[in-house]
């Protein structure tokens, strides 16, 4: 794995980070009394007005369902519906065709499971899962190996909360057909090889989906550039309305595919005696979209890339420097993921505190963290620990608030122990 790329200087001077985080309302309030500190953004993201006045915006003046009625409003939604799917495209650098929206990552991880491996997965054959997926980049995949025979296999991690990726080699076996694996942890931060792993699967003629659902809004993503066969992402956590996504599916491979969902949209001819399908990526968005939704999404890959993502990756390696600094600070705190290529999320515990009660009194602070396993058992297990807290940044977040941070926890530890 390599190391990470030195920040580039004038990514972190030229931007005047205060004014763009005046840009979120949500991060003018306060808690308890207290000014807001939202560190919980690996959960969901916060959202610039941009995008809430785009949906609004279109709300207010475009509303009309897509792709059925000619009238004026209906052009102009499904134009309006159309674009977002173009510019989401671009932004991960996508053909349109082969973009299908969908109501985030769990939909589209779900989609890849239900039309990709249930058709095709027999008994004898392999998947392979890492340890730190998320429960949505593994509960899909055990159902299909239950209802196909298919077996599961698991790519441990090293104590620093790295791919073990010697053992992961060992893994890919002549019987595995798919291997799904995150490119960044939600829990641990650990940003994966995403490039040498799908090589590696290729080599080998495994299918590779990848979960993007937290590497889309913290650095660039080049999906073409990756390799992989199929790429998830989610849109409320990169600053989009919830209930918008995406499924990137190489075309031979959705072209293959049946459909996950029938309905309207999804069709070209329906007769009793039998129906024609659309082709992707209408052929997996039955019904009507989340169109408000996805317009939203689009003006947040606008708004995103105006910043720019590279600055956007530059400014979060920053301020998790100075978090790995400060919370050095608090004694008895273990941070779980140490990865020499981590993003912005920092999961934690102090020795003789329960994560429920510290995350409970940092909330009475004004500080949002999250408490738990963080959709991820078989991590958590592994760890031998029930439950840790987490604090996960973005762009927005600022050196002060990690301070406020730090200062609660020497408290609330007191308080506790
Ligand atoms: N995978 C990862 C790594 C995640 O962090 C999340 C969201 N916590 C998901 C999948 C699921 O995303 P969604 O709930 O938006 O479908």
């Amino acid at each position: 794995m390599s190391a990470p790329a030195p920040t580039p200087p004038e990514a972190t001077t030229a931007i005047d980070w205060a004014a763009i985080r005046a840009q979120f309302p949500v991060l003018e309030r306060t808690v308890h009394g207290k000014p807001l500190v939202y560190l919980d953004s690996a959960n969901t993201g916060q959202k610039p007005q941009a995008v809430i006045d785009a949906v609004n915006e279109f709300t207010a003046h475009h509303n009309a369902n897509v792709s059925r009625a000619v009238h004026a409003l209906g052009s102009e939604a499904t134009e309006a519906y159309e674009g977002a799917r173009s510019t989401l495209a671009r932004f991960l650098n996508v053909r349109r065709d082969e973009l299908v929206l969908c109501s985030g990552t769990t939909f589209a991880l779900n989609l890849v499971a239900y039309s990709w491996a249930l058709p095709r997965l027999k008994p004898g054959d392999a998947i392979v899962l890492t340890r730190m997926e998320h429960h949505a980049n593994i509960v899909p995949w055990q159902l299909v190996a239950e209802r196909t025979g298919a077996t599961i296999k698991v790519a441990e991690l090293t104590p620093e909360g790295e791919l073990d990726l010697d053992g992961l080699w060992r893994l890919l076996t002549p019987e595995v057909r798919l291997l799904a694996f995150a490119h960044v942890s939600n829990v641990l931060g650990t940003v994966n090889p995403v490039r040498e792993i799908c090589r590696e699967a290729a080599k080998r003629g495994i299918t590779t989906v990848v979960d993007g659902s937290q590497a889309v809004p913290h650095r660039p993503v080049d999906v073409a550039a990756l390799g992989c066969d199929f790429y998830a992402f989610t849109g409320h956590k990169m600053c989009g309305p919830t209930g918008t996504g995406g499924l990137w599916g190489r075309r031979e491979l959705l072209a293959q595919m049946p459909p996950f969902l029938g309905g309207g949209e999804m069709i070209k001819e329906v007769r009793f005696e039998g129906t024609v399908f659309n082709d992707p990526p209408m052929r997996f968005e039955a019904g009507t979209p989340n169109i408000a939704g996805h317009i939203g999404l689009a003006a947040a890959a606008a708004w995103l890339d105006g910043v720019g993502m590279a600055a956007i990756e530059a400014r979060e390696q920053h301020l998790l420097a100075h978090a790995n600094a400060a919370l050095t600070t608090v004694p008895g705190l273990r941070i779980f993921g140490t990865a020499r290529e981590k993003a912005a999320v920092i999961s934690f515990a102090i020795a003789g505190t329960h994560a429920h009660d510290l995350a409970t009194l940092l909330d009475l602070e004004g500080i949002a963290v999250r408490s738990g396993q963080h959709c991820a058992h078989p991590l958590l297990a592994w760890f031998g620990v029930s439950a840790t807290c987490r604090a996960s940044l973005a762009f927005y977040n600022t050196e002060a608030e990690i301070d406020a941070l730090v200062a609660a926890l020497h408290k609330v530890r007191q308080l506790l122990l």
